[in-house]
């Protein structure tokens, strides 16, 4: 096959194009690459070939083979399609807007990896959410003067040409804050060309803050092309946080998130949310309950210091937004969860 005669060069080439373009989709691809039997299923599957020799080097065992390599568990009926239920603030095209001064704004489904655990997996096929008709957007937001920050979600918002991130940085200048949620820089470190370097810089003075929230599960998923990319950015002076989403088998004990929280920290990135997984349709072997997640942050706060600790949050089901999940009052950490206005959202 062409495609594997080629994957020394290509990553050697670092073209993050080329890369994503020749990176393993189809069942096939990755049999032949990984010399293993993969499951068919409905979900999406990329492998941008420099992850897939980092992930082939890993091996079967590794925490980077079991978040982006199909398995047979995800064929399990057990979960929910939509389990955030977002749907009803998209307000306007793209855009989520739930918080007062605050929207997400989601410019593609597209990802340069899919993790097999990821909450929108059922969705990152449909066209629902990621309509575009950007002046209905901007409309949207100039009746909205409240929203002084957008988040650029999605799908991966890096996935998106330099010259498309240029276009709607132009275009969302009265804004105050410009954040980023990716994923990125840890699977497609090559994308942070001097090309886009150059754009955020150019726009940094736009605004009072630009910041960047890079999703990363686990220390070995940050080699030192992940560093030195994090590196470039934070020199931009772009504020760099984390979000890291609590999964078994792959981050569920506090020494593994104390080695990653202690890790960013020292790579200036402020450790910023600890997510609770969702309760996602083919993701549910990657969850754990409410209790041991409880039980392994409350482990967290007594052998991190308070600056490398996220918060750690779960998103109320129906759309209720994300609310914190530690019971630090309680002693029961089966105890219920309240919701925002006071109401018990589930247990
Ligand atoms: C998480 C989220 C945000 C960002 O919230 P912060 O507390 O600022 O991190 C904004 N809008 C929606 C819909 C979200 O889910
Ligand atoms: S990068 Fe984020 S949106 Fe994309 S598949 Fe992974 S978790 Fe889902």
């Amino acid at each position: 096959m062409v495609v594997l005669n080629g994957a020394k060069d290509c990553t050697e080439m670092k073209n993050w194009k080329s890369e994503l373009k020749s990176g393993l989709k189809e069942k096939s691809d990755l049999e032949s690459f990984f010399q293993v039997d993969f499951p068919q299923l409905d979900f999406k599957t990329l492998i941008p070939l420099a992850l897939a020799n980092k992930i082939k080097n890993a091996g079967p065992d590794s925490v980077l083979w079991k978040q982006f390599l199909p398995s047979e568990n995800e064929k399990s009926s057990e979960g929910l399609k939509d389990p955030i239920g977002d749907e009803k603030y998209n307000r306007a095209p793209q855009l989520i807007h739930r918080y007062f001064n605050r929207a997400l704004f989601l410019p593609t489904s597209v990802c340069p990896v899919y993790c097999r655990y990821c909450f929108r997996k059922n969705e990152l096929g449909t066209k629902k959410l990621f309509t575009p008709d950007f002046e209905k957007t901007k409309k949207y937001l100039q009746h909205h003067p409240e929203i002084e920050e957008l988040i650029f979600s999605g799908g991966d918002p890096f996935i998106l040409t330099t010259d498309k991130i240029d276009f709607y940085l132009s275009n969302f200048k009265n804004l105050k804050y410009i954040r980023f949620h990716t994923r990125t820089p840890i699977i497609l470190p090559s994308r942070f060309d001097q090309e886009l370097l150059d754009t955020l810089k150019k726009h940094r003075e736009n605004f009072d803050q630009i910041s960047i929230a890079i999703h990363t599960n686990h220390i070995d998923e940050i080699d030192l092309e992940v560093e030195d990319t994090i590196k470039k950015l934070g020199s931009l002076g772009i504020t760099l946080l984390s979000q890291t989403v609590l999964l078994k088998g792959i981050n569920d004990d506090p020494q593994t998130l104390k080695d990653l929280f202690l890790k960013l920290s020292s790579l200036n990135i402020k450790p910023y949310y600890l997510h609770h997984p969702d309760q996602v349709k083919g993701g549910m072997h990657f969850y754990l309950p409410l209790r041991r997640g409880r039980e392994i942050y409350l482990k967290l706060r007594d052998i991190l210091p308070g600056w490398a600790i996220p918060q750690y949050v779960i998103e109320s089901p129906k759309g209720g937004g994300k609310v914190p999940a530690f019971n630090p009052e309680s002693l029961d950490f089966s105890g219920k969860l309240i919701g925002k206005s006071g109401e018990i959202s589930f247990y």
